[in-house]
């Protein structure tokens, strides 16, 4: 329902888990059932995650008694269940296989039956009722195939039907957050050093009044101070740059 991306701390911070939790506060005038962050650490040594059904509130108090460790970029994300009840395990982010790679999705994988069939054919065991867990383990073995997270949403986003915004990160590029949408929007933030995403405008505004609309089935790789863009066709576009207004924000 809500999405929020970061990347920019250069030595592990809590400014990742900040910006993320901050941004989902922001967006939680859309609704909402269940909560969670992903946050990675610089080194490539860690991605952790922590996710709650319920009030955002209900993440904050996991998050104080068990504190993630600092990190180097985040994801967020609030859910509003459609495939899978809305709990601790249905809760986004979700995570491949090893562990390493985080997703978080706004929208509907309308062929996740057909996806899951054949996971579950390869051996892979899936943890939640969602739509959403077989894009984790697709990006996730697609990354261990190529070494590229960009690449690896890319091929995977051409395989869903449906409507997605989706982010993912993955602990062996602790410096990177991907997003890509299709029929579902995502915003880009542009700060300095430092770079947000974001369903709407509201997750980073508090940052950065500085943005780019991705228009639709493309993808986005941020770093700390790039952002780049392709088509699902691997094609590099230009997306529009424009400054946000006061109304926008109110
Ligand atoms: N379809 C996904 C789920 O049910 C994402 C829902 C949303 O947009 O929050 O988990």
């Amino acid at each position: 329902c809500g999405i929020v991306g970061y990347v920019g701390a250069q030595q592990p911070s809590g400014r990742p888990l900040e910006v993320a939790m901050g941004g989902l506060a922001r967006l939680e005038y859309r609704g909402y059932d269940s909560a969670g962050v992903a946050v990675v650490t610089l080194g490539g040594a860690d991605l952790a995650t922590a996710k709650k059904a319920g009030k955002l509130a209900n993440l904050t108090a996991l998050l104080e008694a068990e504190p993630l460790p600092e990190g180097t970029a985040s994801i967020g994300h609030t859910r509003w269940a459609t495939h899978g009840a809305p709990n601790d395990v249905n809760a986004h982010p979700h995570l491949s296989e090893d562990g390493r790679l985080a997703v978080i999705h706004n929208g509907i994988v309308e062929n996740f039956v057909q996806l899951r069939a054949e996971l579950e054919g390869a051996g892979v065991v899936l943890v939640s009722e969602t739509d959403t867990e077989v894009v984790a383990h697709l990006v996730g073995a697609a990354y261990r195939a190529t070494g590229d997270l960009t690449e690896s949403l890319r091929t995977v986003a051409q395989r869903l039907e449906g409507t997605f915004t989706l982010l993912a990160v993955h602990a062996d590029v602790p410096d990177t957050v991907v997003g890509a949408r299709h029929d579902s929007p995502l915003v880009v933030g542009l700060g300095e050093g430092e770079n947000f995403l974001g369903s709407d405008v509201a997750a980073f505004i508090a940052h950065t009044r500085e943005a780019m609309e991705l228009g639709q089935d493309q993808v986005v790789t941020l770093t700390p101070g790039s952002v780049s863009v392709i088509g699902f066709d691997g094609v590099v576009v230009e997306p529009r740059r424009f400054t946000v207004d006061w109304d926008a924000a109110a």
